[in-house]
């Protein structure tokens, strides 16, 4: 549960606020799927096309962000249209990550949480850890191969050097 989630369920904000809040990756899945079946778009959704489906929803949720310039947390002075759009948008891009997933066979809240623990390991929490433009890096010794700005200084592991990027 999010900070705003948990605010509107605090002010009493009603059982659909609760239950918008309990929302698990699986019951996005099996809603997914008896959304296709109930069309009959199972045919459509191959891991080829869901994929595509997926970039072009990215594509939309950027829009809503074009030529905005910086957008500080919280989208103050956004009209409440062009945020329920954006949440529409997330969503899009949501489902259609969680239909893919299915599709491939990938579990995708399982997988999340592997990577959240690799990155955890490959990024350890600490004073001299701080986001930066090329990434979370830390200046210990464990992360030596990265200066303090993120730029590559030497490369200890192949692997290191490809995932960059968290
Ligand atoms: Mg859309």
């Amino acid at each position: 549960m999010n900070a705003v989630e948990l605010e509107e369920t605090e002010k009493g904000g009603g059982a659909a606020a609760a239950a918008a809040a309990a929302v698990t990756l699986e019951e996005l899945r099996k809603k997914m799927t008896d959304f296709a079946r109930e069309r009959d778009w199972e045919q459509y959704h191959s891991p080829r096309n869901l994929l595509l489906a997926l970039v072009g929803e990215v594509g939309e949720l950027s829009e809503i962000f074009q030529w905005k310039g910086e957008v500080p947390k919280g989208l103050p002075g956004w009209e409440e249209r062009e945020t329920e759009h954006l949440g529409e948008e997330l969503a899009d891009v949501l489902l259609y990550l969680v239909r893919l997933s299915d599709m491939c066979g990938v579990d995708l809240g399982k997988a999340a949480l592997r990577k959240i623990e690799l990155n955890a390991r490959k990024y350890p929490a600490g004073p001299g850890c701080r986001p930066s433009k090329k990434g979370a890096n830390c200046s210990d010794d464990a992360h030596d191969s990265h200066d303090y700005r993120g730029d590559v200084v030497t490369a200890t592991r192949a692997d290191e050097t490809k995932q960059e990027h968290c």
